[in-house]
């Protein structure tokens, strides 16, 4: 069994997988950069190593320095962690490269899935449904509209490199394809470094349904069962659960069995997602994400299982000990990201000091966090601030300790997504499980700022509070900036 590993990450990531580390009696080693040296993450490793400056390509993207440093401390594994270098399959190739083991697949298996298109055709090949398409990389905006016209409107331009919601259109019109062809080419070309793009049918009003698996040294893969996601902004989740509340049990074992063959078709190690967007009965292949997902804990509760130990164990070559049937589901578990957004304010990051956290407890209520009280938050990195994840027997328990949770959670001195999501845990379509990809769009009412006017008492109350916390500890109050705007101060009390 690994011994000691070296987290190449920050926020709540690296702490969650720490937490797990340390559990095992696996030492952990952080790296940091200027922003995070007081970081929650450098406090909860045995050992913390200065990267570099504050932008991720001073740091957490320094693929060279992270193995010196790996070596250097002694480590035997790397674990990326997701985003930043995690799904880089010349980084994991340089890891294995130095003799330390990559938590994760193999570079080729990466390599493999990073490029949509070559997932796609390796699919179709495996017999997995794929969204109808193009499976190669389009040559010109002719060649883009030809496809297109071909496949029927509307469509999506996609970037074979892409992630993130980052290098995607969706068009409507035929007239529309070139200059969306061009611009999402543009902008995969900046953030991948690769511009090619592919077209496919843009489905309507699916939803976002993915498997997690899981497969070890020995060949074999097993899934997890599967996640909802269909709660996003701008292609990008926000809230997810486990199980699905509309898969039957046979649409379960045949997802399941497609995300397995998929797995297999690239020989695959370690802890993986199948994305798929399900609609009317139908899935599609969408892509395979070679890492651990932000959204893994609700996995975790409804299967028992502990996704991070799982990664430590087959990368230090233990065999899964489990048949497919022997993994049963229990209960129904939720997600909600907490991320520096404000939601009334079209999702604009919020900046600032983390100057008041208070987070929940209670039956069924886990809080990953990657803040503490006086944690400086600010545009380096991704807004996730924490995750909130709750597990009942059944659905409707579940959302309601959400409901509640999400009450108790204090945030003080950002915005947050915290008042958006309590409505969401309180919208009826949500509560019914009658979702999509268009949940928000299709609910305009949920991202409509609360009219301060009604809240007038609870302000003041809470301005009360405040003023007399700041005359004890002689901090004053931080108001964003914006005179009075107690907005910013996010309690149960306030929607
Ligand atoms: P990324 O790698 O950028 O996350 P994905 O291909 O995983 O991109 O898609 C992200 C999200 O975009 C999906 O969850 C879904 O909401 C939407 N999406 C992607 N492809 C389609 C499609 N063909 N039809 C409808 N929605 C899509």
């Amino acid at each position: 069994m690994i011994q000691s590993v070296l987290v190449a990450n920050r926020g709540e990531i690296a702490v969650r997988i720490m937490r797990t580390a340390r559990e095992m009696g696996v030492r952990t080693v952080a790296v940091y950069s200027d922003a995070d040296r007081a970081a929650p993450h450098v406090a909860a490793a045995d050992e913390a190593y200065h990267l570099g400056g504050s932008a991720a390509s001073e740091s957490y993207l320094r693929g060279d320095a992270l193995i010196r440093i790996a070596l250097s401390s002694g480590a035997q594994a790397v674990h990326p962690g997701y985003g930043f270098l995690a799904e880089r399959s010349d980084f994991a190739a340089a890891v294995e490269a130095a003799g330390l083991v990559f938590v994760g697949p193999r570079s080729e298996t990466i390599a493999a899935m990073g490029d949509k298109t070559e997932a796609r055709r390796r699919m179709a090949s495996a017999g997995v449904p794929i969204v109808p398409g193009t499976k190669q990389s389009l040559a010109s905006a002719e060649e883009a509209r030809a496809a297109a016209d071909s496949i029927g409107y509307p469509v999506v331009l996609k970037a074979a490199a892409g992630g993130g919601g980052k290098g995607m259109r969706v068009v409507a019109r035929g007239e529309d394809v070139a200059s969306s062809f061009e611009a999402a080419g543009r902008e995969a070309a900046n953030a991948f470094g690769d511009g090619s793009v592919y077209v496919e049918r843009y489905l309507e009003r699916p939803r976002h349904v993915e498997v997690q698996l899981l497969g070890d040294q020995h060949g074999n893969v097993i899934h997890l069962g599967e996640r909802e996601c269909s709660i996003q902004r701008r292609h990008q989740k926000l809230v997810e659960e486990a199980p699905s509340p509309v898969l039957t049990p046979e649409e379960r074992a045949e997802m399941g069995t497609a995300a397995v063959r998929a797995a297999q078709a690239v020989d695959y190690v370690g802890a993986g997602t199948v994305e798929f967007l399900y609609d009317g009965g139908q899935f599609y292949f969408l892509e395979m994400n070679t890492r651990l997902q932000v959204e893994h804990p609700v996995t975790e509760h409804v299967t028992g299982l502990d996704l991070v130990e799982w990664q430590f164990r087959v990368a230090s070559g233990e065999a899964i000990p489990w048949k497919q049937d022997e993994i049963t589901l229990e209960g129904h578990s939720i997600e909600c990201r907490i991320t520096s957004e404000s939601p009334f304010d079209g999702f604009l990051p919020s900046t600032g000091t983390v100057r008041e956290l208070s987070v929940p407890g209670g039956p069924g209520v886990r809080w990953d966090g990657g803040v503490a009280r006086g944690t400086e938050v600010g545009l380096f990195y991704d807004p996730l601030l924490g995750k909130l994840i709750t597990w009942g027997p059944d659905r409707a328990t579940a959302a309601a300790r959400m409901g509640r949770a999400l009450g108790e959670l204090e945030l003080g001195g950002i915005r947050t997504s915290i008042p958006l999501l309590r409505r969401i845990m309180a919208e009826d379509d949500f509560l019914r499980g009658n979702l999509s990809i268009r949940y928000l769009e299709e609910h305009p009412e949920i991202l409509v700022a609360p009219d301060p006017e009604t809240h007038g008492d609870v302000i003041a109350l809470v301005a009360a509070v405040l003023e007399d916390r700041a005359r004890k500890t002689g901090t004053p109050p931080r108001h964003g900036g914006r005179g009075r705007d107690l907005s910013n101060w996010q309690r149960g009390l306030l929607p």
